[in-house]
């Protein structure tokens, strides 16, 4: 509706003198512009015969999905239970092959995680309660606890100033003028000597620790999602590069200031001028303690395979995201673009290739057909999949992710652009897409959205870290991303459908010219 109301107002700037002759052209080309629309709009909400095998079955699986039986398919209300019986009572019904034959059959990959949701945060300091986020932030995914522990000064943290210090098992607090610096210099010797805590401060800049801890705050109490049993820790701010640094906390500089007994703007300062270094007496103990919920919740992704003909081990994964987001307050979100549409490619294109299959048509690689979970909250399936699958990882030819397939628009006035990104041999893999797509009215864009990549995350990710190539597929983003509007009747079935076609060929071609793929 909104593109209608636009071209009436840039019409209505017209100049008046030229009146009568144009304003029967504004009416005739609001004529032609509401005609074009209304065919528009038949075309997109036309009720779609049983005739037409693929555009009904498309338009079914998109409306299951986002039914409220499917309430936004989202692993933290359970709801994505549905849509894995879902898709494996297709991929049954397609005889795929099956994730795994033993002990039983299945195409689900089951995983946990783990939801961690941090409840409070405080130092206890000389009989003081100091409260995360006023006082202190965590610099780092660790979250320790210390009933007590016992403080010691570093100075600035300098070797000569930590080598005379015995830091074992103890709290360090340095003062530093670069925070990220700091923190990065003072691991090495912290870890070396066994210290147990690193307690920073920025006397230099006493507004930094409130604009940082207002950053943090908003994060800290977040719930964050983790593979369970992955080493990967909870995703906050991270100061070291270290895989498992010394816990490292920022202070404000009262808290520094009731723990040196004085402003440590002015020890810093003599510090500076090399005068005598603060000592604090041993028997200075603080408490440091986290509280934090942690609940695992149980999913899976849905993964069924076509063989190769020659018992390969390469694999070509094509994949597609069916969870969504959880409801929030009264708002449920459909995810109907995202990512039914995809869920809903990555099915019809398994039926596709399983009726190949049956008619005796072979192919070099495996095809693997992944419903990756938990990808709104941090795409664990495709990383729990990434770790564990199928086929060896070095033996994926390709990925090819299909994200938010929904919604062809109009480009630059070109009809139905699909947006093609990714890291890994993106040039060659662009010259093999846009030369499957000689006969089709699909615009293939590999270039738009290449300065975003980095920000565009979705599946194929945990591939491309392990130098797979691996393309985000995708008719892009819109006002309705992850709001409760983005709904089937915005849908174009015709467009997905376009896709699916697209797709097979794309898979096809790369299936017979695998060798020329990899030797390039
Ligand atoms: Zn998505």
């Amino acid at each position: 509706m909104r593109m209608i109301k636009f071209t009436i107002a840039k019409e209505l700037s017209i100049n008046p003198s030229k009146s009568d002759f144009n304003k029967s052209l504004l009416w005739l080309r609001l004529a032609i512009a509401c005609c074009l629309l209304l065919f528009a709009q038949v075309a997109i909400c036309s009720p779609i015969s049983k005739v037409d095998t693929s555009l009904y079955q498309i338009k079914k699986h998109i409306e299951i999905l986002c039914s409220p039986d499917f309430y936004g398919r989202s692993p933290l209300t359970g709801d994505d239970k549905k849509a894995a019986i879902y898709i494996d009572s297709i991929f049954t019904a397609q005889k795929l092959k099956p994730y795994k034959t033993v002990p039983t059959t299945s195409y689900k990959q089951p995983f946990s995680i783990v939801c961690t949701t941090p409840k409070s945060s405080i130092i206890t300091f000389l009989g003081k309660t100091y409260n995360f986020g006023a006082d202190f932030i965590t610099l780092g995914t660790e979250q320790v606890t210390f009933n007590e522990i016992s403080v010691v000064f570093g100075g600035t943290g300098t070797p000569e100033e930590l080598d005379i210090i015995d830091l074992k098992g103890k709290a360090l607090l340095i003062l530093t003028n670069n925070l990220r610096v700091g923190a990065l210099n003072i691991q090495d010797i912290a870890k070396s000597k066994d210290c147990a805590l690193v307690i920073l401060v920025n006397p230099t800049k006493t507004q930094q620790f409130e604009q940082i801890s207002r950053q943090v705050n908003v994060l800290q109490f977040e719930t964050t999602y983790t593979i369970a049993n992955s080493k990967k820790s909870v995703l906050t701010r991270s100061f070291s590069p270290l895989a498992d640094p010394v816990p490292q906390i920022l202070i404000s500089n009262q808290l520094a200031g009731a723990i040196l007994g004085e402003n440590p703007h002015t020890v810093w300062h003599r510090i500076n001028r090399g005068e005598e270094t603060r000592v604090l007496p041993p028997s200075l103990k603080l408490g440091l303690q986290f509280e934090r919920q942690i609940d695992t919740i149980n999913t899976q992704n849905v993964i069924g395979w076509i063989p190769s003909s020659n018992n390969s081990h390469r694999s070509i994964v094509v994949c597609a995201h069916f969870d969504h987001l959880a409801p929030q307050g009264q708002d449920w979100y459909p995810g109907a673009d995202d990512n039914a549409s995809g869920t809903t490619l990555l099915i019809e294109l398994a039926k596709r290739f399983a009726a190949k299959t049956k008619q005796g048509v072979e192919f070099k690689n495996n095809i693997v057909f992944a419903a990756f979970s938990a990808e709104e909250i941090g795409l664990l399936g495709s990383e729990h999949y990434s770790k564990n699958p199928l086929f060896p990882i070095d033996s994926t030819i390709i990925v090819l992710n299909f994200d938010m397939v929904g919604r062809v628009g109009k480009q630059d006035g070109i009809e139905k652009t699909l947006f093609i990104s990714g890291a890994n041999r993106i040039e060659r893999f662009s010259e093999i897409a846009l030369h499957v797509n000689a006969d089709t009215s699909l615009y293939i864009d590999y270039k738009s959205m290449a300065d975003i990549a980095s920000y565009l995350l979705s599946d194929h990710y945990y591939f491309e870290l392990k130098g797979i190539p691996a393309y985000l597929l995708t008719t892009g983003l819109h006002q309705e991303y992850h709001t409760p509007f983005d709904t089937p009747d915005r849908i174009s079935y015709k467009g997905i459908n376009d896709i699916i076609n697209y797709a097979q060929r794309l898979i096809i071609h790369l299936d017979s010219n695998t060798n020329q793929w990899l030797k390039d």
